[in-house]
């Protein structure tokens, strides 16, 4: 569901470029072997606002939601299409081209972007590749481009590999004529399914969230690319900047769980205080770090704080958390499960200390 890895390093793929429309974030270049929160007080983002982005295609532009600012990008959602196919056809060689009634023109330039894709980035984990985050987050700055070389426009020259801007805009025209709209279509479906959640829990989720955690929640909005294919997962986060990247087709990312999946994945971005102390609790005992113990407590957390907002009743009951449906405590989180219930939950009910909580926790393992 996310990046195992804690931070995302972040280089930039050539200077600085603007998309037009929406905001521009400039960041500086980080030398390599310069470690992420030595370079986080040295880099000022310079946000310049420019002329507000177009709207997007023919809806009015909705009112700003709180915490989050979702996207439907043409370029990040080519991205993902192509490394779905790639990946597929690299698990089945003989399936086919992904979409239906080409001509043979078409076919020939489709199958050549996602040959591509193949050879160059099926084997890469889209979560954890510092390649394949720093091309998502380009496509995602550069969204409102024609094109990627900057032939229409020189500030559309996105700097990508010369390689991977052939192929992505060489199958630009295919995307757009056969899969884009559908694809564009769900995305704003979900967004405007969740959207009246997010409007109504967004800030007390944020602000409770961020207790727990016994940090600050980002102040900008977090950025929320929708995507037809968002890892095998359905969603996943990336930090440095944090930027969710969510599935608004996957089935498990539909209804109240949605809100749940949206914050889990931001918990990513603010809960290095409690892995550092489980890191720090195990260290003091002379024991293994229990793997991904604080990733159940993400998933346990989120659920908990969503449980009552998510019933229709206000309770607790009727709401099945996302780790529960979709049975991770039960591939090798049964502990994890047992000492979250007994000596997490009591923190979350606000009867112990933070400290305590992870002290329990790690020494009942
Ligand atoms: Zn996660």
């Amino acid at each position: 569901m996310t990046a195992d890895g804690r931070r995302g390093p972040r280089f930039p793929l050539g200077l600085p470029h603007c998309a037009d429309g929406a905001t521009i974030v400039l960041r500086l270049m980080r030398p390599s072997g310069i470690r992420p929160s030595a370079i986080g007080s040295l880099c000022v983002a310079l946000a310049f606002l420019l002329a507000p982005a177009a709207p997007a295609q023919d809806e009015p532009p909705p009112a700003p939601l709180p915490v989050f600012e979702f996207h439907s990008g043409f370029w990040l959602n080519l991205h993902h299409t192509l490394y779905r196919q790639a990946r597929l056809q690299r698990a089945n060689p003989g399936a086919g081209a992904g979409i239906a009634n080409l001509t043979a023109g078409e076919q020939r330039v489709w199958a050549a972007a996602v040959g591509f894709y193949g050879r160059n980035y099926a084997g890469k984990d889209l979560t954890v590749s510092l390649e394949m985050i720093l091309i998502k987050n380009q496509l995602g700055d550069f969204e409102t481009c024609e094109d990627l070389a900057g032939l229409k426009k020189k500030t559309c020259d996105a700097g990508l590999p010369a390689r991977l801007t052939e192929a992505l805009d060489s199958a630009a025209p295919v995307y757009r004529a056969h899969l884009w709209p559908e694809h564009d279509r769900s995305n704003r479906r979900w967004i405007a399914a969740v959207a009246p959640l997010v409007r109504r829990n967004g800030l007390d989720l944020a602000h409770r969230l961020a207790e727990i955690y016994q940090t600050n929640w980002p102040k900008e909005r977090i950025r929320v690319d929708v995507s037809s294919f968002a890892s095998a997962t359905g969603a996943y986060t990336t930090l440095d900047p944090m930027r969710v990247t969510v599935s608004g087709a996957d089935p498990r990312n539909q209804g109240p769980e949605a809100l749940e999946v949206l914050f889990h994945e931001a918990s990513h971005g603010i809960a290095d205080g409690v892995q550092d102390a489980i890191f720090r609790e195990c260290r003091q005992r002379d024991k293994p770090i229990p793997r991904d113990l604080w990733h159940a407590l993400l998933f346990y957390t989120t659920g908990e704080v969503i449980r009552p907002l998510a019933s229709p009743t206000g309770t607790s009951a009727g709401y099945v958390p996302y780790a529960v449906r979709e049975g991770l405590y039960k591939r090798g989180w049964e502990n994890y499960l047992r000492v979250l219930t007994q000596y997490w939950q009591p923190y979350l009910d606000g009867r112990v200390e933070f400290g305590d909580a992870v002290a329990h926790m790690v020494s009942a393992l």
